[in-house]
């Protein structure tokens, strides 16, 4: 078929139209009759007239939660649980929790981002008062920690009783001598209403490496560390409620145990509900929707997965705030092989915000992202965010620990659907409680090492910077509005352009991880 555009941009005054006729609107290019994926497009430069650092990249989650940053975590149980939340939403974006576990832990994982304070230690490693020096000799050998506090119940939430350090037990040579023997019971503390700026005054003054800080019940619920205070950084993208706490997601389904556990989600402070399904147009998830809408009016719901207008329209009726967009497309799916059932991602994701927008419901691309150019073409086609899991997944703050395989050190990294993440709890979600037979949609694989979220995501934030400095657009609304008024300029990319766009002709090269 032809790709031959009838929609020009206007030429400049006394300049003959059809010289600057190039490219395809998007309109044009989405009505081929075929899906496309990111890597069948290329966008064409515009002219630039600002520096990179003037691109803005605050967009829409959903209808009533903005972010600093478009990108939000997936949750999956090999990419987010409360560390990985944390740290995207210090770093602008926010983390979903995941569901492969019980109610009361995925509660606990939403607690602690709710509870997190920048530069308070909240889950530091904790002895009774009866365990001995060759227990602390073991915790130094292992985590390399020189001093730890005591409580009742050898926990956080214990009663404080005392402190060990180093120097309390360096020269004692009877290893198995109790903590209760040796240790610091004249305690200086702070109370949990510190501002990390007044705990930091309190641990200047008193000169020791930590600061416990407790609870009116005189009960251990942080810790502060003088080597991390030097280190701590401002960060003033932080996604942040209006109590100043750090704003989390978690992930639902539609049974009705998933009623329980969202209820118990929204009462530990979710800021937002994910109705977690690979198909989500279904009177399940749309009965739900409108349960949790009808309880809590205010909880910001997205809803999903999907991949075409008829299915957003249900769900938009439905009540949802956001739309979770992509179904088969994930670096660990096998669903459009088992259930030969999906949509390439790129037109997904353009034909779904097309319809969407209309309503003010921003749309989530999520699955597909394998680099950073595919976020810049995700936004260009028209989503507000990317949920990305396999791109994080590696990552130091993903759950889970490295290990090394053939020289190289990698992460695990399954799909929800997979049978391995199934026999750890969700296959009665995945297939009912009657059903026998599993049919994995999904694979465990491995990732490579990609460092800390803290240097890698403002890395990504970089490069999608400069991917809309070059298209001349200085922000996610302004993209949009160039991509509906058909001067975003898109070109379809044959086999021989992708290679000609990689790294090629060389004998060999270093590429940094993106
Ligand atoms: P799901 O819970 O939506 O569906 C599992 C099965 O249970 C389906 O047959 C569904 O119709 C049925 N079901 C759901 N709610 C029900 C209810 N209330 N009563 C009776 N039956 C009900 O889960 P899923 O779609 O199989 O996905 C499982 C996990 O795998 C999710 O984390 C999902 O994100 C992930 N996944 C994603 C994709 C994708 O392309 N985005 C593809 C496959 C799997
Ligand atoms: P990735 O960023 O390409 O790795 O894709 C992550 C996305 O894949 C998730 O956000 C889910 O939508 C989807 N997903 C998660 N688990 C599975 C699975 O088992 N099968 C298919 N898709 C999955």
């Amino acid at each position: 078929m032809s790709l031959l555009s009838t929609d020009s941009p206007t030429a400049p005054c006394g300049m003959p139209s059809a010289s600057f006729d190039d490219g395809f609107s998007a309109a044009i290019l989405f009505n081929q009759g075929e899906g496309l994926t990111y890597n069948d497009l290329i966008l064409h430069p515009r002219h630039i007239d600002f520096g990179v650092n003037d691109v803005v990249l605050t967009s829409k989650l959903t209808k009533g939660l903005a972010l600093a940053i478009p990108i939000i975590s997936s949750p999956m149980d090999t990419v987010t649980e409360s560390t990985m939340a944390i740290n995207m939403a210090l770093l602008g974006g926010l983390g979903f929790i995941h569901y492969n576990n019980t109610l009361e832990e995925q509660v606990a994982e939403v607690r602690k981002v709710k509870r997190f304070k920048n530069g308070f230690i909240t889950d530091p490693e904790v002895l009774t008062a009866h365990h001995t020096i060759a227990d602390m000799d073991i915790m130094k050998r292992t985590n390399g920690f020189s001093s730890v506090p005591i409580t009742d119940t050898g926990k956080m939430g214990g009663k404080l009783l005392g402190m060990v350090t180093n120097r309390d037990i360096d020269f004692v040579t009877d290893r198995q001598t109790p903590l209760h023997a040796v240790m610091t019971t004249n305690l200086i503390t702070a109370n949990e209403c510190s501002s990390l700026s007044e705990a930091f005054h309190l641990l200047q003054a008193s000169k020791k490496g930590k600061l416990p800080i407790i609870n009116a019940k005189g009960e251990l619920v942080a810790l502060i560390s003088r080597n991390d205070l030097l280190k701590s950084q401002n960060y003033p993208q932080a996604t942040k409620d209006d109590q100043d706490r750090l704003r989390v997601g978690a992930a639902v389904g539609t049974r009705e145990s998933d009623w329980e556990r969202a209820n118990a989600l929204v009462k530990a402070g979710v800021d937002v509900l994910v109705i977690d399904s690979s198909q989500g147009d279904s009177t399940f998830q749309i009965n739900m929707v409108k349960r949790l809408k009808a309880e809590h009016p205010s909880l910001q719901i997205i809803g999903g997965n999907i991949v075409t207008k008829l299915q957003a329209h249900h769900l938009i009726e439905a009540g949802v705030d956001g739309l979770r967009v992509g179904m088969g497309v994930g670096s660990i799916c096998t669903t459009q092989e088992v259930t030969a059932v999906g949509r390439p991602q790129a037109t997904a994701v353009y034909n779904v915000a097309k319809y969407a927008s209309q309503f003010g419901i921003p749309v989530i691309a999520d699955g597909g992202i394998a680099n950073m150019g595919q976020i810049t073409k995700a936004l260009a086609v028209g989503a507000s965010c990317v949920m990305v899991g396999s791109l994080l997944a590696g990552t130091a703050e993903a759950p889970g620990e490295y290990f090394y395989k053939d020289g190289v050190r990698l992460k695990k990294y399954r799909g929800m659907g997979s049978q391995e993440a199934m026999t750890k709890g969700s296959s009665v979600r995945y297939f009912g409680e009657q059903s026998k037979i599993l049919v994995a949609q999904g694979v465990t694989g491995s990732v490579m090492d990609k460092g800390s979220l803290r240097q890698y995501l403002p890395y990504i934030i970089q490069g999608i910077k400069h991917g809309l400095q070059d298209l001349g657009i200085q922000s996610i609304v302004q993209l949009h509005e160039t991509l509906n008024n058909g001067e975003l300029r898109f070109e379809r990319r044959s086999i021989a352009a992708n290679i000609e766009g990689g790294v090629h002709s060389l004998h060999s090269y270093e590429k940094s991880i993106t």
